[in-house]
């Protein structure tokens, strides 16, 4: 049992201007994506959170980047425990169907997954440690992070530390999946570890050879 109501009129408006203009205009185009099907050269993994726009930083058009969007941009370590994994399925889809070439996962700044992290980890916020917080046990994935950054002083740093270290977690699980290792390691495969800062725009990128982000 359900109760849906009809899209908010806001909504119903938008789409009707879209599909006057942008779709009128490029249905051509359209028609073919649905016929030939999808052929992502990338996919990308980032936060939920409103203000992270993958497609618009990247001036992405429909079937270039094949997203997957969750609380803090976590990737969960390789589990085959029956269990729904969503990320996880989105992952394997995107190495062992689609053979995108390269995952980007993008972290960003104020983030309030990993702040949440961030509290909980430090004693904050008890109610993420509830068995039945959805957020806190997601948020468990990034624990060993937080153990990595705790003992910088300043908390707005050791904050914007710990959405680098969900970057790096992500990018240390993913290998844990065997098809994005050995994907990797035949070489079709890349991965590749940013975090955006959204109140100035700039696009930082991990370089293991520097040992750290450097700004794009
Ligand atoms: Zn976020």
């Amino acid at each position: 049992m359900h109760n849906a109501k009809p899209l908010p009129s806001y909504l119903v408006q938008r789409y009707q201007g879209w599909k006057a203009t942008t779709y009128a205009e490029n249905k051509t185009w359209y028609r073919r994506l649905a016929d030939e099907g999808q052929r992502p050269r990338a996919m990308v993994i980032s936060c939920c959170d409103s203000r992270v726009h993958v497609t618009s930083i990247f001036g992405a058009d429909q079937g270039e980047f094949f997203i997957h969007r969750n609380i803090a941009n976590l990737v969960p370590p390789y589990e085959p425990d029956g269990d729904h994994h969503g990320t996880s399925a989105a992952v394997e889809y995107a190495v062992t169907a689609l053979k995108v070439a390269h995952i980007v996962v993008m972290g960003h700044s104020g983030c309030g997954g990993v702040e949440g992290c961030h509290d909980m980890c430090s004693g904050k916020a008890p109610e993420l440690e509830e068995k039945s917080s959805f957020v806190g046990r997601w948020m468990d994935i990034l624990r060993p992070g937080y153990e990595k950054v705790k003992d910088i002083a300043d908390e707005a740093e050791r904050k914007r530390a710990l959405e680098k270290q969900a970057v790096l977690t992500s990018l240390e699980n993913l290998m844990s999946f065997p098809f994005v290792a050995s994907a990797v390691e035949t070489g079709d495969l890349s991965v590749h570890g940013v975090w955006n800062d959204i109140g100035d725009g700039s696009l930082e990128h991990f370089l293991p050879a520097e040992g750290g982000f450097k700004v794009v």
